[in-house]
């Protein structure tokens, strides 16, 4: 559906240069659910601005259904977008809000009013149609800025941050919601988020970007299960990272040897080192801890009681933190105590060899 390849942008000139993109591959498919994900600053805005046509790219190619949209204005790109701060037209109703991108077109009105009273539907806004935007909260408001830009049927919806300014609840409403339109409607959407939990909800594929890099792509299990890089495994969730060499690699199969000296299987990293020094990247919730020895030892500095689970901080022989989470079960005794000597372990094929 949109082609991206070898994109980059670089604002201002000289010694004030500044490069937001670097070097862009990336393929969305269509009917996708596609998050840009990463921290304020990596460039997310940047690279949908420039699906927009907002944005001039400074090299590469973006093509949308096998045309070269580069040469085209915004208007002319089968794109639309929802920008962050809605921008609806206060002076109107929800409805005719919802209809001035079909009015632009010059649409027969009959059509109009149709399409209209689709989206209301769609957005669960019918109720509120002849109401001013000034009139209705920031969650209708963010309702009618989605079926404003769904109504003349674009190919791809790109939407940058569109629920950073609703509150707690309210968002995790609109989750639901957004990802429902999205498989209802079965247009392409391109979401922009910092919020690793949103983009592991919603998406089907992610992208991770830091500092103007897409670091990977994936699945959100994917991308949580095997990151690919420390920043990745950093980004998304909680990990451990454990020095560790690597003696050998058998296609996905990575053998290495913990700091305690015990070796284990791993994920092996495509186009990392076959040997040497690596990173190992450990979930919490995927290891356990044990009063006997372990694949490593330590000792137990901290215990932090989370209603849902529970979190062991282990000081290791090598030196190092490690946290352990376990669920908790009802009447389940405690397991450890601080102070004593712990073992901790993990099954193969759980720990993620990082690229270097
Ligand atoms: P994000 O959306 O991920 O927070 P942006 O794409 O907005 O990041 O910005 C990426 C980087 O590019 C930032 O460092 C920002 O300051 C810079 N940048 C964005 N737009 C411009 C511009 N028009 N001129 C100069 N620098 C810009
Ligand atoms: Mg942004």
């Amino acid at each position: 559906m949109i082609e991206i390849s070898g994109l980059s942008k670089t604002f201002g000139s000289g010694a004030n240069a500044f490069t937001a993109l670097d070097d862009i591959n990336v393929e969305i498919r269509q009917n996708e659910f596609f998050t840009l994900l990463g921290p304020s600053g990596c460039g997310k805005t940047t690279l949908l601005r420039s699906i927009a046509g907002f944005v001039d790219p400074t090299k590469g190619s973006l093509t949308i259904e096998g045309q070269d949209v580069l040469p085209l204005p915004p208007y002319a790109r089968p794109v639309n977008t929802v920008f962050q701060n809605y921008a609806l037209f206060p002076h109107m109703t929800v409805a005719q809000n919802i209809g001035f991108g079909l009015e632009m077109q010059d649409r027969p009105k009959a059509e109009i009013k149709q399409t209209v009273g689709e989206m209301l539907e769609l957005v669960q806004m019918t109720a509120m149609a002849d109401r001013m935007t000034s009139q209705i909260s920031g969650g209708q408001q963010q309702r009618v800025a989605l079926a404003r830009a769904l109504a003349p049927r674009p190919k791809v919806l790109l939407l940058d941050e569109p629920l950073s300014a609703l509150d707690f609840k309210l968002r995790k409403e609109m989750q639901i919601e957004l990802k429902r339109l999205q498989s209802e409607t079965g247009i392409t959407f391109v979401f922009v988020t910092h919020d690793q939990e949103e983009a592991l909800t919603m998406s089907d594929r992610i992208a991770v970007m830091s500092a103007g890099r897409i670091l990977q792509i994936g699945g959100p299990k994917d991308i949580y299960d095997h990151p690919a890089e420390r920043f990745v495994a950093d980004f998304i969730g909680d990990t451990n990272f454990l020095d560790a060499t690597l003696q050998s690699v058998d296609g996905d199969v990575a053998t290495v040897t913990l700091p305690s000296g015990k070796s284990v299987a791993a994920r092996a990293v495509q186009g990392g080192s076959q040997s040497g020094a690596v990173t190992l990247a450990v979930r919490p919730e995927h290891a356990t801890l044990t009063k006997e020895s372990g694949l490593l030892d330590g000792v137990l500095q901290n215990i932090v009681y989370f209603g849902t689970d529970t979190h062991y901080h282990v000081t290791l022989d090598a030196g190092s933190a490690f946290v352990v989470r376990e669920q908790n079960q009802p009447n389940a005794g405690e397991l450890c105590e601080v102070g004593d000597t712990v073992g901790i372990s993990f099954e193969a094929g759980v720990g993620q060899v990082l690229r270097d």
